[in-house]
């Protein structure tokens, strides 16, 4: 039986058909895969660095027209706010900081996607958080769109 949702990912939020692949892969295993001893099985990009709540990495596929695109996952399997602890908040704004400092971004913004997967247009349902530089330099840059919800017609 082909589902596309379950408690750990929603392929309909997929971008790319690599990620779908591997993404029907973890579909079968109905696990999650951004939890730890997970995390290795599917993404390839290297630990940056690991705090007390969150790991920092890059997005194994990048948003178009960005010139950094890191995760930062949280390090405990967690979908809604109310999970976070409250030092994890402030763990978060440092390491954000560094980033900005070690790689003197110029300016992007971060997102963090909580919920049932329909809403937060997210692929994998374990809260991480997605900060995005963008290449606002670059000859043919076109602005870097997130997305929150998924369409109706693309539910699966
Ligand atoms: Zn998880």
């Amino acid at each position: 039986m082909e589902q596309n949702k379950n408690n750990f990912i929603n392929i309909n939020n997929a971008r790319k058909k690599e990620q779908i692949a591997v993404m029907q892969t973890i579909a079968d295993q109905a696990h999650c895969p951004f939890c730890s001893e997970n995390l290795r099985l599917y993404h390839k990009q290297p630990i940056l660095k690991e705090g007390q709540y969150w790991l920092v990495t890059t997005n194994q596929w990048p948003y178009k027209h960005t010139k950094h695109h890191f995760l930062l996952i949280y390090k405990e399997h967690a979908t809604k706010l109310a999970e976070l602890k409250a030092a994890a908040g402030s763990e978060l704004f440092t390491l954000i900081k560094e980033l900005e400092k070690k790689y003197a971004f110029a300016g992007g913004g971060f997102i963090m996607r909580f919920g049932d997967t329909d809403f937060s247009a997210g692929s994998i349902n374990h809260l991480h958080v997605q900060l995005i530089i963008p290449d606002a330099l670059a000859k043919d840059f076109e602005p870097v769109r997130v997305k929150l919800g998924l369409e109706w017609n693309k539910r699966k």
